[in-house]
């Protein structure tokens, strides 16, 4: 805890200037900490496409020669620098929502197999681009759920994107879904670089990103995993992490049955 003398004004409101106490500013230090996080992830997560986006635009510009395969290549650079953008404002985004509480989940029955086909389609490239291995286990019949399919599809996603960004190439990523007496459990596991016990119980903050390197190198937010938890809540359910660094890491999103948050529209 960080302690912060303080003067107090006396009984009668004004400044004695005789009256001092302690007063815990864990929390100011800790909101500074978020904010600087904020700055730092945003400063980074806008500058880096917006600058490779000009450079690539103002070479397209102003080259009469160039050929049409790079004129194409340098499109598609452009293309997906955009397409990082907008991932990173419609994070920030429902993460405003989410601070003014207007974040709200639309349940309606949805097919989880369906659902599971979905989120597999969506991750296989990447998880090719890194040569990674991907060993699914899914119960049969898994029938229908009253939960926010794009929401939980979003979750799912990032939690295997992270597995992908955060594991050596050729590493093994698992997805292991299990169905219990109050609904559904869905691991996601990898063999990456694992995480710290110091900073597993931050990983779930906003901006929270590690010092690893290893993380570093990769492109990210810190956004997604306190969105994850946040949908998770708002179905009744959470998201807990188990890792060990230098090994591997688990993230597991439980899934209640019929559970829904106060604040769910249906
Ligand atoms: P981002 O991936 O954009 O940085 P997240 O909120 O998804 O943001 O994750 C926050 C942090 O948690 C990551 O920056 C990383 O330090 C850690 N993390 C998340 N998933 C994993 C994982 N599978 N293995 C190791 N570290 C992870």
């Amino acid at each position: 805890h960080i302690l912060r003398v303080v003067r107090q004004p006396n009984r009668s409101g004004q400044e004695s200037g005789h009256v001092w106490t302690l007063r815990d500013i864990t929390q100011q230090k800790l909101a500074e900490q978020t904010r600087d996080r904020f700055l730092d992830a945003a400063t980074h997560e806008l500058r880096t496409p917006l600058s490779n986006i000009k450079a690539y635009a103002e070479t397209l510009a102003s080259e009469d020669e160039l050929e049409v395969e790079k004129q194409k290549e340098f499109c598609n650079v452009i293309n997906s620098e955009v397409t990082r953008l907008s991932r990173f404002v419609d994070d920030l985004l429902s993460i405003s929502s989410m601070e003014v509480g207007s974040l709200s989940v639309d349940l309606r029955p949805t097919e989880m197999e369906r659902l599971f086909e979905e989120v597999l389609d969506k991750v296989r490239p990447l998880l090719g681009q890194k040569g990674h291995t991907l060993n699914v286990q899914l119960p049969e019949k898994l029938g229908e759920m009253k939960i926010d399919k794009d929401k939980v599809v979003a979750v799912l996603v990032n939690l295997l994107g992270n597995a992908a960004k955060y594991t050596p190439r050729g590493g093994h990523i698992g997805f292991k879904v299990k169905r219990e007496e109050d609904g559904l459990r869905i691991a996601v596991e990898d063999t990456g670089v694992g995480i710290s016990e110091a900073e597993a119980s931050q990983v779930f903050d906003k901006f929270f990103r590690s010092d690893d390197p290893r993380v570093q190198a990769e492109t990210g937010s810190g956004l997604g995993l306190s969105l994850a938890q946040e949908v998770a809540h708002m179905h009744g359910g959470e998201v807990t992490c188990e890792s060990v660094l230098n090994e591997g890491t688990t993230f597991t999103l439980h899934l209640p049955e019929g559970k829904e948050a106060a604040n769910a529209r249906r």
